[in-house]
């Protein structure tokens, strides 16, 4: 599809960056129109936790991190690494490796020291449903649009125009 509508900011893609980045444009009311070629979000575990620096950001946006809170999962179910060749492999695991090693509490004790914020487990896939619903509640009337892919932009003088 062809746009000609202009906007202030022109996002593509709503990966976690793209959706971070809507949130805090829409908590300012700047005018966004975020584009994403894909109909459904994977559901892929890919990045699994958030570190620090990720919840001091998220902690600006209101009431975020407590939906995120409500979301996070056991860290220990992503404690270990077991190595395998096949999935169903007569001879199993072949080796296991402790993500967590040598002592994940004191690491975060020591951590503590340097954010008001500790480091949660939630799977990728998790987090932009959390950012997706977050986006939706707050006011304003920037645009996600799914399934739009984008093959070109052309700058006007003032505005992203896409
Ligand atoms: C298997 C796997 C395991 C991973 N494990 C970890 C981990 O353990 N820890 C960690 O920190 N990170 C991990 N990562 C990396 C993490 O997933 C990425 O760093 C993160 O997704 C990057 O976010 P992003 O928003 O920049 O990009 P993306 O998540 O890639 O999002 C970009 C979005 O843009 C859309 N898009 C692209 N081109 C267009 C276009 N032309 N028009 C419209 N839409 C478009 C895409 O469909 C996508 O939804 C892993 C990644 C993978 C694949």
């Amino acid at each position: 599809m062809l746009y000609r509508k202009t906007h202030d900011f022109l996002i593509i893609g709503a990966g976690p960056v793209g959706l971070t980045t809507a949130l805090f444009l829409k908590k300012f009311n700047i005018d966004f129109l975020l584009l994403e070629k894909k109909s459904l979000f994977s559901t892929h575990p890919s990045a699994h936790y958030l570190n620090m620096r990720t919840m001091e950001v998220f902690s600006e946006i209101d009431g975020l991190i407590e939906k995120i809170e409500n979301r996070i999962e056991n860290r220990e179910f992503f404690r270990y690494y077991r190595y395998c060749r096949r999935l169903f492999d007569k001879n199993g695991v072949f080796a296991i490796s402790d993500h967590f090693k040598p002592n994940i509490d004191e690491k975060l004790r020591e951590l503590a020291k340097f954010s008001f914020r500790s480091p949660v487990h939630l799977p990728q896939f998790s987090l932009l449903e959390v950012l997706i619903e977050k986006l939706s509640e707050m006011k304003g009337n920037q645009q996600v649009l799914l399934e739009e892919e984008v093959e070109d932009i052309r700058p006007s003088k003032e505005k992203v125009c896409e």
